[in-house]
């Protein structure tokens, strides 16, 4: 048989995945792809014994297990003080990935255009154009990665359908601010867009910063997709369990999608992460110290190092700029992540991936959500960099 056409020739394997794989043939340290290298809660391990034991093994409800559905809406209204009605509007996907691509599969189609935030993360424009429509990328310069309201309105056309926002947004390690959200609030309502607004990160906030999510205005909620992720918050990136919050009419659309790309997502799944919620109800609230003192560590471990580390305000990476490096300055990033990674034998990975057209840069990211053993191991090979 002759080679299929592609649908995605540019579409190589993800960034995350190739630096993985070089990692582990090098036996470097991993601060690459973003999960933990610690265990999880052995809690959570039992639960989901327990579910399988208990013989919750067939089919769950497509739109997800009423149970999980009602935790997390019980959720979304203690924090943010809106009431989201767990049948309609939560449904439960195989990790954000598939939530944010079905949507997109749902709700965008033939000639739609729709606005993402470069560096973006890199499961969006795929999904755009799998789903026949376009995406059109507006730049956000480092190191501060601020939004340019002007720049985006200058970017929308009677085509443009959606806007993809992240916040804390990987891999610029920066977070939205009331004034953003409030900016995007008015622009969707006046150009009648729907907006996917990816939360995965939503715990990991530093330094006093709020996440503002699209949760919190309802105006902007009633055109929202909100995804978020038990992958992050539950420090199981495996676990393949994630949601999404949107009004009845958007959830609508989603699941029409969603029950045939993947239907249900495991039930002993869904039922231990319904009782682990149930049994520690402050497990989020965790989250924020444990990774502030994983950021520190990291950080401190850098100091005296040639590497600057960019403040994080959330997401488990943080930025370094290695124009101070004597074997690095030189070198664009995905060179420098290749050296880094041969020579020095730390994993970092590099934001030209995440740009659609090339912004010049010194920068890596680095990630903090590992042991503090790994950490330690990664600041001793980074210091010695010259
Ligand atoms: N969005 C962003 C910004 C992410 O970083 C990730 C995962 N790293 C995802 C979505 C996907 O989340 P999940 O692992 O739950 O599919
Ligand atoms: N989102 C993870 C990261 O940013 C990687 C997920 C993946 O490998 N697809 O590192």
């Amino acid at each position: 048989m002759k080679a299929p056409a592609s649908k995605l020739p540019d579409v190589g394997t993800t960034i995350f995945t190739v630096i993985s794989r070089r990692a582990e043939e090098l036996g470097a340290v991993n601060l690459g792809q973003g999960f933990p290298d610690y265990p999880v809660d052995p809690r959570l391990i039992e639960l989901v014994t327990a579910a399988m034991q208990a013989g919750f093994n067939q089919y769950a409800p497509m739109a997800g297990l009423p149970a999980l559905q009602q935790r997390i809406a019980t959720d979304v209204q203690r924090r943010h003080g809106i009431s989201v009605d767990a049948g309609s509007e939560v449904t439960i996907a195989v990790g954000a990935t598939e939530a944010i691509f079905s949507a997109i599969l749902a709700l965008v189609g033939q000639g739609d255009e729709v606005i993402v935030f470069d560096p973006a993360y890199d499961s969006y424009d795929p999904a755009v154009r799998l789903a026949g429509a376009r995406c059109v990328h507006v730049p956000l310069q480092p190191p501060l990665f601020r939004f340019d309201w002007d720049r985006v309105r200058a970017a929308l056309t009677p085509r443009t359908r959606m806007i993809i926002v992240n916040s804390p947004q990987n891999p610029s390690c920066t977070v939205m601010s009331p004034s953003d959200l409030q900016e995007l609030a008015r622009l969707a309502e006046e150009r009648d867009l729907i907006v996917l607004s990816d939360e995965v990160y939503e715990h990991l906030v530093y330094d006093g910063a709020v996440h503002c999510s699209v949760l919190s205005d309802p105006a902007l909620a009633a055109r929202s997709l909100a995804m978020f992720s038990f992958g992050k918050s539950l420090h199981a990136t495996g676990l393949r369990v994630g949601y999404c919050i949107a009004p009845a009419a958007l959830t609508t659309e989603l699941r029409r999608v969603h029950q045939f790309n993947t239907f249900t997502i495991a039930t002993a799944l869904q039922h231990a992460v319904a009782a682990y919620l149930g049994e520690k109800p402050g497990v989020f609230a965790e989250l924020a110290p444990f990774f502030t003192a994983k950021r520190r560590l990291l950080t401190e471990g850098l100091a005296g190092s040639v590497l600057r580390v960019l403040p994080s305000q959330g997401t488990y990476f943080t930025l370094v700029d290695y124009s101070a490096s004597q074997m690095l300055g030189a070198l664009d990033d995905m060179e420098a992540a290749r050296v880094l990674l041969e020579n020095v034998g730390v994993a970092a990975i590099p934001l030209t991936p995440f740009y659609r057209e090339p912004v010049p840069h010194r920068l890596l990211r680095l990630c903090f959500a590992k042991q503090d053993a790994t950490l330690a191991r990664a600041g001793e090979r980074l210091r010695a960099l010259r």
